[in-house]
């Protein structure tokens, strides 16, 4: 078969002279964006990339200039002799995998992806491939992130204990997704945040697309305050900071830290894998060497890194 994958302007498969790209830096082929995070969106659109309606949005919100069409996730399209389908990545709300058949053989790409559920967005959808690309953040073993319910709980707990101190807290989130999770988790604990600008943006597209938020007006006081991670340690001493980070198993960040994370961790990506039993395995973005090691070691599939500018014919699988 003439399959071939390459990882340089994004993910590119190629298929008979015809190529899908996968969260290029520059959409001048048929391209697919899996979501709206900065590092898988196109920086310049040359060929309208196809993506959920929800990242479309978000994306626009980032970039004015990122124009796309719209893909229902679930339906598949054909193109120039791939067929392709979007699935849940249950990593942010619209995020999602991308499915590609062509010649009886199916390739997926994760994107950024969860297998645990998120409070804001759809869990991810499993379904097996031949070929499988995945991502590898946290493709170490010692990456073992706690259970999400019981990280929301000491979050709730320690946010309790500052107002009764009569505190002010920071809150540092990445202003899509884990900001919005944050602002659901305070809500279930009857808290109403204050947020920043942009979280504020990202947040009342949630809305539009019907997760329920609450939090104050722009020029209401709040107790509680979400706000980029970066901004956190810059902030005045009169706050107590905390960050929301998957890192936080691992970094200090000079202030309390919840593992709350919207990626698979080492566990989820293995049991992952295993459910989408592909005959091969090619890993990105991340520990992608020590990942596809493991993935060889302790479920005997075929796998490697497809590091920049490598390109892998798909010809040792049948
Ligand atoms: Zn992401």
């Amino acid at each position: 078969m003439s399959f071939t994958v390459s990882h340089g302007n994004g993910i590119a498969v190629k298929y008979k002279n015809q190529t899908i790209l996968l969260d290029p830096n520059f959409s001048d082929f048929t391209s697919i964006v899996s979501h709206a995070h900065s590092d898988h969106c196109p920086e310049e659109i040359i060929k309208k990339p196809y993506c959920t309606e929800e990242t479309a949005e978000f994306a626009n919100i980032r970039n004015p200039s990122f124009h796309s069409h719209v893909m229902k996730e679930g339906k598949s399209m054909k193109f120039d002799g791939f067929s392709v389908k979007l699935i849940s990545a249950g990593h942010i709300l619209g995020s999602t995998q991308t499915v590609i058949e062509a010649d009886g053989k199916s390739i997926l790409y994760t994107g950024d992806f969860k297998v645990r559920e998120n409070l804001t967005c759809k869990k991810i959808d499993i379904q097996h491939a031949d070929v499988l690309i995945t991502e590898a953040t946290y493709g170490y073993p010692a990456y073992q992130i706690p259970d999400s319910e019981i990280v929301r709980r000491e979050f709730v707990k320690w946010v309790e204990e500052q107002l009764k101190k009569n505190k002010k807290i920071n809150v540092g989130a990445y202003s899509l997704g884990k900001a919005q999770e944050a602002i659901k988790i305070l809500n279930d604990a009857k808290i109403v945040p204050q947020v920043s600008d942009m979280v504020r943006k990202f947040s009342e597209s949630y809305r539009k697309f019907g997760i329920k938020l609450d939090f104050l007006e722009k020029d209401e006081d709040g107790e509680v305050f979400i706000k980029p991670m970066h901004v956190i340690p810059q902030t005045k001493s009169d706050f107590v900071n905390c960050v929301l980070t998957g890192w936080a198993v691992s970094r200090d960040y000079g202030c309390q830290g919840f593992a709350l994370s919207d990626h698979a961790d080492f566990r989820e990506l293995m049991e992952f894998v295993e459910a989408v039993n592909p005959k091969r395995v090619y890993c990105v973005h991340g520990y992608e060497n020590v990942l596809a090691k493991e993935i060889r070691r302790r479920l005997k599939i075929q796998a490697s890194t497809l590091t920049h500018r490598q390109q892998k014919l798909l010809t040792d699988f049948s």
